[in-house]
């Protein structure tokens, strides 16, 4: 079996580590930080439907891993054992076709969304502004802890001997004509069968110094977190997110204006046990270690507001964003790029929801099995 060095402690390495040892390979995480501390410990902690039937598969298999390990899991981490529910809504009618489009795509990945009217969605979530264009149930959506959750998986990986390096950079990648062979780090070299390159918005900067492009943009994504006193909502409320790809910021543009402002704000109020709520969330192409839009959780908060008045008396806990690694077309770069060199990113605002399906076509890439799904979606080079 071979020895694979995994290069990123978010969701994504994680899952490889775990799905990679449970078939045998013979693993090294290295995170240059602590484990989940990119985005993998900072989203909105959501399994809900991919909009992309391309995805569909992939998201699938991930929360049927995520629920089968949530009993043995070495690190207890909260998972809605069933669906808990989602409550979409338009706020006018300029929302309509958005919603529509989003609608349609959730129910041809087999979940069921029933319209409510003003009466069975006074019932469903007593709290939403009755004065919407129209609302829907879906029959889906998981809450979950996305930070234990990688942990977990990295944990589960160690119980079968993986080495889980923390604080341990990859410097960049060792070859031997064209193979690559390990990574170098400031302890030194290690080498390795393959390299797996989940380092999110990072993963460029290993790739780009043996020629390998890959359109990965980092996307900053604020999230706000309030008290509301009393219990807000029963189910996860939501609104149509503004998607379509971010495109890298100008030269030109920010000489004109400054920096990139923040869009494509999507409302999703994930209602927790304790009574407090998690609201997200926004888009921006990340250049600085810095916010470039320090005006985001305003702008989420009065488009929450909107669709939940009674969060305006909430009390305000807590703020902070993460970088989603972006392609343009918002599905992941998932395969070999080199001899002993395979690659998992991109996963833009689902790569929870696509972790652990992920890990199962990297290891059947990397240990030469049959894939569990049509991996040319995700083919790196794609976009050449
Ligand atoms: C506000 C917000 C809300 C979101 N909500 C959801 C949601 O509800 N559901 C969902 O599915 N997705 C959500 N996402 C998206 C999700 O968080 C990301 O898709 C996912 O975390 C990406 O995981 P990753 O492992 O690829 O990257 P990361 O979590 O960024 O992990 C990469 C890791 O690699 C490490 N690293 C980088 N370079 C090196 C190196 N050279 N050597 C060693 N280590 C290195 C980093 O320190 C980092 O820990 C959200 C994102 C944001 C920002």
């Amino acid at each position: 079996m071979p020895h694979v060095v995994v290069v990123g402690g978010g969701i994504i390495g994680a899952a490889c580590a775990d799905e990679l040892t449970r078939r045998g390979a013979s693993v090294t995480l290295l995170e240059r930080d602590e484990l989940a501390s990119g985005a993998s410990g900072r989203n909105q902690g959501l399994w809900v439907p991919p909009e992309d039937p391309a995805l569909h598969a992939i998201a699938s298999r991930s929360l049927a891993r995520y629920l089968e390990i949530a009993d043995e899991s070495p690190l207890p981490f909260r998972i809605d054992p069933r669906p808990i529910g989602t409550v979409f809504v338009a706020v006018d009618e300029e929302d309509l076709t958005a919603a529509k489009d989003t609608l349609a795509a959730i129910s041809a990945g087999g979940f069921a969304v029933t319209e409510l009217d003003e009466a069975t969605l006074a019932e469903a979530e007593p709290a939403v502004a009755r004065d919407l264009a129209a609302a829907w149930f879906i029959d889906a959506g998981h809450r979950l802890d996305p930070a234990a959750l990688t942990v977990a998986l990295a944990l589960l990986a160690a119980s079968r001997e993986a080495v889980i390096r923390h604080h341990l950079s990859a410097r960049a990648l060792l070859t031997d004509r064209d193979r690559v062979t390990g990574v170098v780090t400031d302890e030194g070299k290690i080498a390795a069968d393959e390299v797996v390159v989940a380092a999110g918005p990072w993963s460029p900067r290993l790739l780009e110094p043996l020629g390998i492009r890959l359109p990965i943009l980092g996307v900053r994504g604020w999230l706000v977190r309030v008290d509301p006193g009393r219990p807000l909502a029963r189910h996860l409320v939501r609104t149509a997110e503004g998607n379509g790809a971010v495109a890298a910021a100008r030269a030109g543009d920010i000489a004109r204006s400054g920096l990139p402002r923040s869009e494509g704000y999507g409302s999703i109020v994930h209602p927790y046990d304790d009574g407090t709520a998690l609201i997200g969330s926004s888009r921006a192409a990340w250049l600085t270690p810095e916010p470039e839009d320090p005006s985001a959780p305003r702008q989420l908060l009065t488009n929450a507001i909107r669709i939940v008045p009674r969060l305006a008396d909430a009390v305000m806990l807590s703020s902070w964003w993460g970088l989603r690694p972006m392609t343009p077309d918002e599905r992941p770069v998932i395969g070999r790029v080199r001899d002993g060199l395979v690659v998992a990113t991109g996963h833009g605002s689902e790569g929870v929801i696509n972790g652990a399906g992920t890990a199962e076509l990297v290891a059947s890439i990397v240990l030469g099995e049959r894939p569990p799904f049509d991996q040319s979606l995700f083919d790196p080079f794609r976009f050449a």
